[in-house]
């Protein structure tokens, strides 16, 4: 199982995918990180199963 893996998520204001870096090793994290695209803050919620599978989901911060 890799410790850090890149996963595409969607920016929640301008609907572009980008790359973040996931630390597996963690089960439940949630952190800010600017678009890419937009440079906007998305909050980027991450959890990861026991077989080491990655769910990812982003939020928008100013609603
Ligand atoms: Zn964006």
């Amino acid at each position: 199982m890799e410790i850090e893996q890149t996963v595409l998520v969607q920016c929640p204001y301008c609907a572009e995918c980008f790359e973040v870096l996931v630390e597996c090793s963690i089960a439940h994290q949630e952190y800010i990180e600017d678009c890419e695209v937009c440079c906007r803050p998305v909050t980027i919620v991450v959890d990861v199963a026991e077989d080491g599978s990655v769910s990812t989901w982003t939020r928008s911060e100013d609603v």
